[in-house]
């Protein structure tokens, strides 16, 4: 079913998970014993993100270095499939934009169509690590606005060969990904949100947030949305904070801001369990607080969490 037709056919506010395939050399089942502590809950999908190569430099035999690529985390299609046919429950793949050319991501789609998985989330994805710019493939995309309009071409059946008369039909729904701090390269929110009106005005069907601590800039995004004219949900993405590192990191690689309410709590905590608690603590008053609002999903990120993340949906759902 499309995640669209699901958000619309909700009574309530829906629960929706992401996860992250597991590091090569892992086993699928490990994956599984961790959605396992969450499945009870219902949840409407799960989301599970695309992961690209780096570059890293490796000691060869000769005990010089050389480059290599490494993909870390490789799967992602096949644990959606594995999840539908296991759990019987949508699995959103991501799908970028980064280290695809444009006939590589028609294959990717045709690949997920043919599997039966029709709901994806379109994004750019970020620049290598250690690389300071976002640079397309040869032959892909710049924005993830041109993807979104690739797979909407798909979905009438216009393939990219253009031999290819009364192609058959694709019938993806798309989400795109929305960030009520502003993306971290856009000067300003009001000019992000003139673009994620673009794609949402190319067949994106709902958005989903990056996290945020703070519900007063969701509040805030979604007003600046409604008053562009962006009319689909606007699924809140949630995280709790489990570690100490996580105040410096998660607002330099995310740029969010930690409230100051939380981060001076936290900062009180001697180990990290009690971290580990008031950060739950907030997640669970962020929830219930979102919920009186009436936001259609509460989506969160389990990141290895499973047990934190039970904590938190045992309290809200
Ligand atoms: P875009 O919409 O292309 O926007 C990128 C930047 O360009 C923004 O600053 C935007 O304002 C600007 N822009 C957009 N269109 C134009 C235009 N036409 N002209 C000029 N400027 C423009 N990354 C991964 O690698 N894998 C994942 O699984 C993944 N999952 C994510 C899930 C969510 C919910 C979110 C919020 C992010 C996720 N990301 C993931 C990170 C994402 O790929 C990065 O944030 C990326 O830098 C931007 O992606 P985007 O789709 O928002 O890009």
């Amino acid at each position: 079913m499309h995640i669209i037709d699901t958000i619309n056919n909700a009574p309530n506010t829906l629960l929706s998970l992401e996860i992250l395939p597991p590091l090569k050399g892992k086993k699928i089942t490990d994956l599984f014993s961790h959605l396992d502590k969450l499945v009870e809950f219902n949840p409407s999908w799960i989301n599970v993100t695309y992961h690209r190569s780096e570059t890293m430099f490796r000691k060869n035999e000769s005990g010089n270095f050389e480059k290599v690529e490494i993909r870390k985390r490789p799967g992602t299609v096949g644990i959606c499939a594995a999840i539908k046919n296991y759990y019987k429950i949508e699995a959103v793949p991501h799908l970028i934009c980064g280290g695809f050319s444009k006939r590589e991501t028609e294959d990717a789609l045709i690949d997920l169509h043919f599997l039966g998985i029709d709901n994806v989330l379109v994004l750019r994805g970020d620049p290598p690590k250690n690389e300071s710019q976002f640079e397309a493939n040869k032959n892909g995309h710049n924005y993830a606005i041109q993807l979104v309009n690739q797979i909407q071409a798909l979905n009438k059946g216009i393939y990219l060969d253009t031999d290819i008369i009364n192609g058959s039909n694709t019938n993806f729904c798309m989400g795109i990904a929305g960030y009520p701090e502003k993306h971290i390269e856009s000067p300003n929110l009001d000019e992000d949100v003139y673009f994620t009106k673009q794609k949402v005005e190319a067949g994106a069907s709902y958005i989903m947030t990056q996290m945020f601590f703070d519900n007063a800039k969701y509040i805030n995004y979604v007003e600046k949305c409604r008053q562009i004219g962006i009319n689909v949900p606007i699924i809140p993405g949630l995280k709790p904070l489990t570690n100490k590192n996580q105040l410096h990191t998660l607002p330099k690689i995310f740029n969010i801001e930690i409230p100051y309410a939380l981060s001076h709590e936290l900062h009180k905590s001697k180990t990290d369990k009690e971290f580990e608690t008031i950060g739950t603590e907030w997640l669970i008053q962020q929830s219930k607080e979102l919920k009186k609002l009436g936001v259609p999903v509460l989506h969160y990120y389990t990141l290895g969490k499973p047990e934190v993340i039970k904590n938190v949906i045992k309290n809200i759902f």
